[in-house]
C-alpha cells in the first residue's frame, strides 16, 4: 500500500532540509522532494557563504526576527554538526562622507533588531584591523557576530539528520503538479510517480511562486537576482582579517570581500534582475565590475591569482520580506521569496514553518529520541584527516592525498560515498570533500576522483559527469530501520 505522509516538503536546499530536520524530531512521517540528484543544489550552493547576524535587515519584517532566532539556534548546531565556521566579525567600511553619517542609523538599526554588540569605530580603528584596506575609509561598524559558514555542509548535515530520524528523501524528482484531492495533496514527480500527503510545504526556491500558482496563490513572483563572485587563491588569505562589508543600498548588501572557511577569498557579488531562473553563468561585465570595486576596496588582491567565479541567483520577489504564509484550509505553508539571507535563517525559518504546520492542525507529539550526526570537517580552521597521525595510522587512507590542491585524501572521499546521504556525482563529491575544488579546478586529479566514483558506485564514468542529463531515474533514499518510532497511524 503507498505510504500517506503527514508531510510532503518540496525542494531540498538549506531551507527545505533544515525543515525536514526539524519535523523529524516529531513523530510524523515525512517526504523530502527533490529535483536535483543532491541536496543543496540550488541557490545553497551558490552565494557568499556568510552566517550573518541579521544586523542590517529591516526592522521589523519576518527576515529580521527569523534571522536573530536561527542564529542562536545555529550556534548550538554548527558545534553539534560539526559545520565549519568561523566567527570572524564584519567590518562594515564607509568610503563617503555620506555613507559615513549613515552609520549612526545602520547601528542603531542593528541594536533594535537586536545585535546589540554592533559598535561604529573610527577610521584609525578600521586600519589598525584591516592593514591593507585602500585609504580614503572615514570609519566603520564593527560587527562582531557576521561569520564564515560552510553552505556545502549544512543542508547536507539537515539532510542526514532527517534521514537518520525516519524522513525519507526523494533525489531526482522535480515535481510537476500539484492537486489537493479528498484532503489529500497529490504530488505528482516524473514518470508519473505520485506522492500523497496531508500537508504540503513549499520550499522550492527559485520555483516556489510556480509552486504557489498549483495551489492557487498569485501572492508573489519570483525575479532572479544573479549575484556574480570571484574567488581568490588560498593566498590572498593574508590580506584580511574581517568579513569587509559595503554600506547596504535598500536593493542589495553591496558587493563584499571575504575569506572563506576553505580558506580562499571571496569578492562579490553583484546585483541583477535576470528572467531566466536558470541562468548561474557569469558575465565579463559582472566580473569587470567586481574587479573594479575589489581595487577600490583591497588593492592588492587585484594581484592574487583567481581560482574559480560562480553566479548564485537570488529568490527576489516585488516584496521586501520573505514570504511565508500559511493556507491552513490547504494544510499548506509556502516559503518563498528567501532572498539572501536564507542559509543563516535556515533553522529559524525551519521552527517558524513547524509552528504554522502545528496552527493548522499538525500535530507535533516529540520522539523519544532523536539521532545527531557529526559532519566530516572540510574547513580550514578545524582538524583536517591528512595531518592527523593517528587517524592515518588506524586507516592509511587518511593520509592517501588525492586532490593535492585541497589536501583530500581518499578516506574522505570513500566516507563521503558512503555516508547516509551519498555523493553519487562529482559535485555531490566537491561539495563533501572540496576534491578538484582547488586552484588547478581538478585538472590534475578529476580523472582518479572519477575513477573512485565509479568504482565505488558502480556507475559508468563516463555518466558521471551527466547524471544531471535527461530525464533520471528518481532515486529514493529510506531511513534507517532502526530510525524512528512509528510516524502517525
Ligand atoms: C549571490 C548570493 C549571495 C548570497 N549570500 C548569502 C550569505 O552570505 N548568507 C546567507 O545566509 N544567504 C545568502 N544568500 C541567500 C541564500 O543562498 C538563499 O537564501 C538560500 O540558499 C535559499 O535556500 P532555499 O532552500 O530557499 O533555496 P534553494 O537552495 O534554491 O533550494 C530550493 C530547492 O528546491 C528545488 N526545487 C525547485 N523546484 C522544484 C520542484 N518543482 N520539484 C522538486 N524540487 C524543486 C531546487 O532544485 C532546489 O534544490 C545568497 C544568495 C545569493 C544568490
Amino acid at each position: 500500500m503507498q505510504t500517506i505522509y503527514d508531510v510532503a516538503i518540496i525542494g531540498a536546499g538549506a531551507v527545505g532540509t533544515a525543515i525536514a530536520r526539524e519535523l523529524a524530531r516529531y513523530r510524523l512521517d515525512v517526504v523530502l522532494l527533490e529535483a536535483k540528484p543532491d541536496v543543496g543544489m540550488g541557490t545553497t550552493k551558490a552565494n557568499t557563504a556568510i552566517w550573518h547576524t541579521g544586523f542590517d535587515a529591516k526592522t521589523g519584517t519576518l527576515e529580521a526576527r527569523l534571522l536573530r532566532r536561527s542564529y542562536a539556534l545555529l550556534e548550538d548546531y554548527v558545534a553539534q554538526a560539526g559545520i565549519p565556521t568561523e566567527r570572524l566579525g564584519g567590518l562594515l567600511v564607509a568610503w563617503t562622507e555620506e555613507q559615513y553619517h549613515t552609520l549612526p542609523t545602520l547601528r542603531d538599526r542593528a541594536h533594535a533588531n537586536g545585535v546589540t554588540d554592533v559598535r561604529i569605530i573610527s577610521a584609525e580603528e578600521v586600519y589598525r584591523l584591516e592593514p591593507h584596506l585602500n585609504r580614503g575609509a572615514w570609519g566603520g561598524l564593527f560587527v562582531p557576530g557576521e561569520s564564515l559558514i560552510c553552505p556545502f555542509t549544512l543542508p547536507i548535515a539537515y539532510a542526514t539528520e532527517a534521514l537518520l530520524n525516519g524522513v525519507t528523501l526523494k533525489l531526482n524528482f522535480p515535481v510537476g503538479k500539484v492537486r489537493l484531492e479528498n484532503g489529500l495533496h497529490t504530488v505528482i514527480g516524473p514518470r508519473e510517480e505520485v506522492v500523497r500527503a496531508r500537508y504540503l510545504v513549499n520550499a522550492a526556491g527559485l520555483y516556489s511562486d510556480e509552486i504557489d500558482h498549483m495551489l492557487g496563490h498569485h501572492d508573489f513572483t519570483i525575479t532572479p537576482r544573479r549575484g556574480e563572485l570571484i574567488v581568490f587563491d588560498k593566498f590572498a588569505r593574508r590580506l584580511l582579517n574581517h568579513v569587509i562589508l559595503p554600506v547596504p543600498t535598500a536593493r542589495t548588501k553591496g558587493v563584499l570581500i571575504s575569506p572563506t572557511v576553505y580558506g580562499n577569498v571571496l569578492l562579490g557579488p553583484t546585483a541583477e534582475d535576470l528572467d531566466d531562473k536558470t541562468n548561474t553563468a557569469t558575465s565579463e561585465q559582472g566580473l569587470q565590475t567586481l574587479l573594479e570595486k575589489g581595487r577600490a576596496i583591497l588593492p592588492d588582491l587585484l594581484s592574487e591569482e583567481v581560482t574559480a567565479t560562480y553566479a548564485g541567483l537570488r529568490a527576489a520577489t516585488e516584496h521586501k520580506d520573505y514570504q511565508i504564509r500559511l493556507h491552513a484550509d490547504q494544510r499548506y505553508v509556502c516559503v518563498g521569496g528567501i532572498r539572501s539571507t536564507g542559509v543563516s535563517a535556515s533553522m529559524g525559518i525551519a521552527e517558524y514553518v513547524a509552528g504554522l504546520l502545528a496552527e493548522a492542525g499538525l500535530p507535533l507529539r516529540p520522539k523519544a529520541e532523536f539521532k545527531t550526526f557529526k559532519m566530516p570537517n572540510i574547513g580550514e580552521a578545524g582538524p583536517r584527516p591528512y595531518r592527523q597521525a593517528e587517524r592515518i595510522a588506524r586507516n592509511p587512507d587518511y593520509g592517501r592525498v588525492v586532490c593535492h590542491c585541497e589536501k583530500v585524501t581518499l578516506g574522505e572521499i570513500l566516507d563521503a560515498i558512503h555516508s547516509p546521504v551519498p555523493a553519487r556525482t562529482l559535485d555531490a563529491l566537491r561539495r563533501r570533500t572540496r576534491a578538484t575544488q582547488g586552484r588547478c579546478q581538478g585538472f590534475n586529479c578529476q580523472a582518479h576522483v572519477i575513477d573512485i566514483l565509479a568504482q565505488e558506485t558502480g556507475q559508468d564514468p563516463r555518466f558521471l559527469l551527466s547524471l544531471e542529463g535527461d530525464d533520471p531515474p528518481p532515486f529514493t533514499l529510506t531511513p534507517p530501520a532502526d530510525a524512528t518510532e512509528e510516524g502517525q497511524p
